[in-house]
């Protein structure tokens, strides 16, 4: 079968993708390898009339609401490899769980990949103890002694911000970030503790944060850590010799959200630093109408829309 569109990936960006192309009525096929980004977080916050909800809930609530549409499919299955069809425009084959798929257009919805620090006790409390965004996690966590690990000059003011969840706010930086005198002295005048001791390990049980402790043995509690794991993108994106920005998120146009690779759309985490579901549903919507349109208006032209259902 020939696939209007393929979304690739089955995260809120993807999932709101296939209820607008379902809406529209396009035909559409959803493959996910799974499992979630955030699936080590207990629960996703900050998302209209959805906070609170476990990952894997808000997932298959969307999926069951698909089930309206029966032009739209969603299978579990990562896919391996995607080829431009020669000579037609938007035209690709995409492998997947041993099966090839046809469709016109593609819609990248693949998330990033976070990459553990290397610190002992990182990966055990990551999405528990330590968390990335306030925003997400900040109100579970609020008047806790919070830690920041800084690896990069942003994540110095980043720490002041966080004064507006916790009184007990220290940056920790390892010894591998110099702070200019004037950060130094913003952070200090703000109730910001700092912390240049390099770092051993983290001290906790079943994913809870005690303590940091450093390099001389010595331990400072801390109940909660922010950190900002470096992130890559999925194999697909470099295989598809995608444009990304200085950054490495992929760049899109920002009114069509097609890629450098025409009949390639794209949205969700894979494009931006402001990460959270809300803004991926957003993005996913947006690549959706704007994919619909160029198809249909396509379509329509050529006299390859179906006819209507006959009139008495
Ligand atoms: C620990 C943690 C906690 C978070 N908590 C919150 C929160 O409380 N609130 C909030 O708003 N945001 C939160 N976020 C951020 C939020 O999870 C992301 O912004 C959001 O999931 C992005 O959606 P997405 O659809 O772009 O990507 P993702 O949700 O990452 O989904 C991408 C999907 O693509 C699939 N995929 C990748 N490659 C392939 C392939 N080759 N074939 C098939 N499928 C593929 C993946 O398996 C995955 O299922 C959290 C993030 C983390 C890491």
């Amino acid at each position: 079968m020939l696939y209007d569109a393929l979304i690739i990936g089955g995260g809120p960006a993807g999932l709101s993708a296939a209820l607008t192309l379902g809406r529209a009525r396009r035909s559409a096929l959803l493959l996910d390898a799974g499992p979630a980004r955030n699936a080590a977080a207990a629960q996703v916050h900050n998302l209209f009339t959805r906070d609170g909800t476990p990952p894997a809930e808000l997932r298959s609530i969307a999926r069951a609401q698909l089930a309206a549409y029966p032009q739209v499919r969603v299978q579990d299955a990562r896919v391996e490899r995607v080829e431009r069809v020669e000579g037609a425009r938007g035209a690709f084959s995409v492998w997947a769980g041993g099966e090839v798929h046809r469709a016109r257009r593609l819609l990248l919805c693949l998330g990033m990949i976070d990459e553990m620090i290397d610190l002992e006790g990182f990966a055990a409390m990551w999405g528990r103890s330590i968390v990335i965004c306030p925003y997400c996690h900040g109100w579970e966590v609020q008047d806790r002694r919070m830690g920041v690990l800084a690896q990069q000059p942003e994540q110095l003011e980043f720490a002041l911000m966080l004064r507006g969840w916790s009184a007990e706010v220290v940056v920790l930086t390892g010894g591998a970030l110099p702070i200019p005198p004037e950060q130094r002295a913003r952070l200090t005048t703000g109730g910001v503790a700092i912390d240049e001791r390099p770092l051993r390990r983290l001290l906790g049980e079943d994913g809870v944060l005690h303590a940091v402790e450093f390099d001389d043995g010595a331990q400072r509690p801390l109940e909660v850590l922010f950190a900002r794991p470096p992130q890559r993108q999925q194999p697909l994106v470099a295989a598809l010799g995608l444009a990304l920005d200085g950054h490495g998120f992929v760049q899109v146009d920002p009114m069509r959200r097609e890629t450098s690779a025409p009949g390639v759309y794209a949205a969700g985490d894979l494009c931006t630093p402001m990460q959270a579901a809300a803004a991926a549903v957003g993005q996913g919507m947006h690549a959706a109408a704007a994919l619909n349109h160029e198809l249909t208006v396509e379509l329509a032209l050529a006299g390859a829309l179906p006819p209507g259902p006959p009139r008495a």
